[in-house]
């Protein structure tokens, strides 16, 4: 039994002053205004477990690798994929970078991850560091020959390792074809599916059979006609297919139109916003107040160290805040906490409130949600759940 008194705490009614949160192992068991007798009030936002809803851990031993250059999307992924292609110097480094970036991940605040996976391995990582959350198995491929074993993998069932589950998920519209979306969605050992959506114009030219994508994949002699054109936008595509809603968690969002982000919002479909990575990659941000005044439910996550220095769910942040000064800060927070959980339907976290196991981070120095660099952090409780206490 703990009470922890913060000059704010974030609440889900908003940031509340000097307040105490009492927890027991962990479990939120009251929440009050501070009275005579309570502790100093610790300097700073105490804010639930921290969610970072979409990275990439594997893709680690990248880091710093593929600058940005003002050449766009396919040249970033091109040159990705050569580095990633010429593989590691040492063939441990992987592993061993996925292993330090996921103990990084808990010792900056986080409590739950979106992780996709191209190989699946790294759910072992993320549990023995403690973490919730999701791996996402990727499947992508239009070979039609490979098609029904990727069919069977893509109907697996959920498997659970320490408190993350993983299960298949499609890579993206322009790689993946509508069959094989499909039979990857759909909610599964109590987690969501995802996919990347809207990252670049080219999806959707590549869905009217235009562009560089399609030839990306004329180049490689793949046959990937017979899947056809839907001429439609990459959500259009996805709505059609039936696959928008709570159990899909949709990344990027960058290319949307109004009817896009419309029909995200009266699916109920989640978006997670990667603002670093996309300006990294193709140089432009989401129209976040859109997106939210379109209603569409929002998260936060960092993409891979490839395109982002680092998996600091926070680190987001000061950029998002630079580029719309007219969103209540309070929002940025909420995304990284409560909007990840709901995205990784993770309904145990994401808040601070009674019955809740959230974890709890202190926010140094914060106040009213505004900072200009991601602040120092300390857990005053661990997330109870997770599989190592803290
Ligand atoms: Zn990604």
């Amino acid at each position: 039994m703990a009470a922890h008194r913060a000059r704010f705490v974030l609440l889900p009614e908003g940031l509340v002053p000097d307040t105490v949160v009492e927890e027991d192992g962990g479990r939120v068991t009251a929440i009050r205004p501070a009275r005579a007798g309570d502790p100093p009030a610790h300097d700073g936002t105490l804010v639930p477990g921290l969610v970072n809803a979409h990275l990439h851990l594997e893709l680690s031993w990248l880091a710093g690798a593929v600058p940005a250059t003002a050449r766009g999307f396919d040249d970033w992924v091109g040159r990705m994929l050569a580095t990633r292609g010429a593989g590691p110097s040492d063939p441990e480094l992987p592993r061993r970078r996925a292993a330090e970036e996921a103990e990084g991940l808990v010792a900056r605040g986080t409590v739950a991850v979106g992780d996709v996976s191209g190989e699946g391995w790294t759910a072992a990582p993320l549990a023995a560091a403690g973490l919730r959350g999701v791996v996402f198995h990727e499947l992508l491929g239009f070979g039609r020959e490979q098609l029904p074993q990727r069919l069977e993998a893509a109907r697996a069932d959920a498997v659970r390792v320490g408190g993350i589950v993983r299960r298949p998920a499609p890579h993206a519209v322009y790689s993946t074809p509508g069959e094989l979306i499909v039979a990857a969605c759909g909610r599964r050992g109590g987690a969501p599916s995802t996919i990347h959506c809207a990252e670049d114009a080219r999806e959707e030219a590549f869905l009217h059979g235009e562009g560089p994508a399609v030839a990306f994949l004329d180049r490689l002699g793949l046959d990937w006609r017979w899947s056809g054109h839907p001429r439609t936008s990459p959500v259009g595509w996805l709505d059609r297919l039936g696959v928008l809603g709570p159990d899909l968690l949709v990344v990027h969002g960058v290319h949307l139109s109004d009817a896009d982000r419309a029909t995200l919002a009266a699916r109920g479909a989640p978006l997670c916003l990667c603002p670093r990575s996309n300006l990294h990659i193709g140089g432009r941000l989401a129209d976040v107040p859109a997106l939210l005044a379109a209603g569409v439910p929002l998260a936060l996550g960092t993409d891979s160290l490839a395109s982002c220095e680092d998996l600091d769910v926070l680190g987001e942040i000061p950029l998002l805040a630079l580029a719309f000064p007219e969103v209540d800060p309070t929002t940025w927070l909420r995304l990284a906490t409560s909007g990840g959980a709901d995205a990784l339907g993770l309904s145990d976290l994401g808040r601070i409130a009674a019955g809740s196991t959230p974890g709890l981070v202190l926010l140094h120095g914060v106040e009213g949600g505004r900072f200009g660099v991601p602040p120092e952090r300390t857990w005053l409780s661990y997330a109870a759940g997770a599989t190592r206490g803290h």
